[in-house]
């Protein structure tokens, strides 16, 4: 029996390509990629009830359909594609062309492994700006070494016959001539072939939004090893960036905990003891960053907590801890205001000025 291998997400296009592949008696083995950029996976509108976003999306298509599936997830070579993509980016930092580039090799790799013949994918050429135009197409199959054998089921009628409908594998005539941004026809597919459910119809990455995108920019700038605890905690809190180096203070309780959990050798933790967001220094922190860092804290601190003014901070570094007392004078003793008073006697909040000029996002 003749084997493809099809890029499946979840979504709807994936999600139909397959079908008309599997109607025409072909073996398909489904393919799905994860990422940290991925929203899906972060949470989905099914994630409570399925656990997880497009992976658990592209499961259930494949338990549906009776197919196997293979996930990968873009581990940190991806981030060499994000930070020098050869085609550039779209309206974020979304190396759209390279990351299907990326794509489309782990899948030939696949192809190759378990002896398929070709590869499918739900694209439909104008859906996107960037990846999905005709000589964009070209450049993405020769750049993968899969030219000729990238089939696009729902617009082929628009493309360049592929080596498996010239060998006769695939009967083009079953194929289909989509095009553009609207999704009438495919919502009307999915009635035709009985699909319902389709969750994810126009995919979510983080790589596209202009906000994430000056979060991204600003790690890649500034961290040369950049780890998959970097790229989760690109997803929490409010991000800084002082004296070179980042601050990241929690958005809601939420969210302190998993900033703790985000802490790496070398960081350092600040944890009020009012209710307040907990701050994560990224980095090497001498006392100006940790000061900024509690500072920050008492900026986002619950108004109504009236310990603050006599509350502490414990400052956590490779597993020790020391504390700070918002009321006294911070780390530095020449800022004691007994032996100077003119100096800094307590901690201040930070204010909107130095707030803005160190906000990365
Ligand atoms: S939107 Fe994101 S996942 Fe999709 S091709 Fe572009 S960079 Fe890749």
């Amino acid at each position: 029996m003749v084997k493809a291998v099809a890029l499946l997400s979840g979504g709807l296009d994936s999600t139909l390509a397959v079908k008309l592949i599997l109607d025409q008696a072909i073996e398909v083995h489904a393919l799905n990629f994860t990422s940290a950029f991925c929203t899906c996976n972060s949470g989905g509108k099914h994630k409570e009830e399925k656990g997880g976003g497009c992976r658990s999306e592209a499961r259930e298509v494949a338990v549906k359909f009776g197919i196997p599936i293979k996930v990968i997830a873009k581990g940190l070579d991806y981030i060499d594609v994000v930070r020098n993509p050869r085609h550039g980016y779209g309206k974020g930092i979304n190396p759209c062309v390279d990351c299907r580039v990326y794509m489309f090799k782990r899948a030939k790799k696949y192809m190759e492994e378990i002896g398929a013949s070709f590869v499918v994918t739900g694209e439909v050429l104008g859906q996107r700006p960037m990846s999905q135009r005709r000589d964009t197409f070209m450049t993405i199959e020769k750049e993968s070494g899969l030219t000729g054998l990238i089939l696009r089921p729902l617009c082929a009628k628009h493309l360049e016959p592929t080596i498996p409908e010239k060998t006769g594998i695939v009967d083009r005539q079953r194929l289909l001539d989509m095009a553009g941004r609207g999704r009438r026809p495919q919502i009307e597919l999915a009635g035709e072939l009985n699909i319902e459910d389709y969750p994810c119809p126009s995919g979510g990455c983080l790589l596209t939004d202009k906000i994430f995108s000056k979060k991204v920019r600003d790690l890649l700038d500034n961290k040369k090893d950049v780890t998959a605890k970097d790229l989760h905690t690109l997803k929490i809190g409010r991000h800084f960036r002082y004296n070179g180096v980042k601050i990241v203070v929690s958005r809601n309780e939420g969210e302190n905990k998993g900033l703790k959990d985000m802490a790496q050798d070398g960081d350092t933790v600040l944890e009020p003891s009012f209710p307040g967001p907990v701050a994560l220094i990224s980095g090497p922190a001498y006392d100006g960053e940790v000061e900024m860092a509690a500072r920050l804290i008492l900026r986002y601190a619950s108004k109504k907590a009236d310990a603050v003014g006599q509350g502490t901070i414990a400052v956590t570094r490779d597993g020790k801890t020391s504390e700070i007392r918002v009321s006294d004078p911070l780390l530095n003793p020449v800022s004691n205001p007994v032996s100077n008073p003119v100096l800094n006697p307590v901690l201040n909040p930070a204010d909107d000025k130095t707030i803005e000029g160190l906000r990365v996002c």
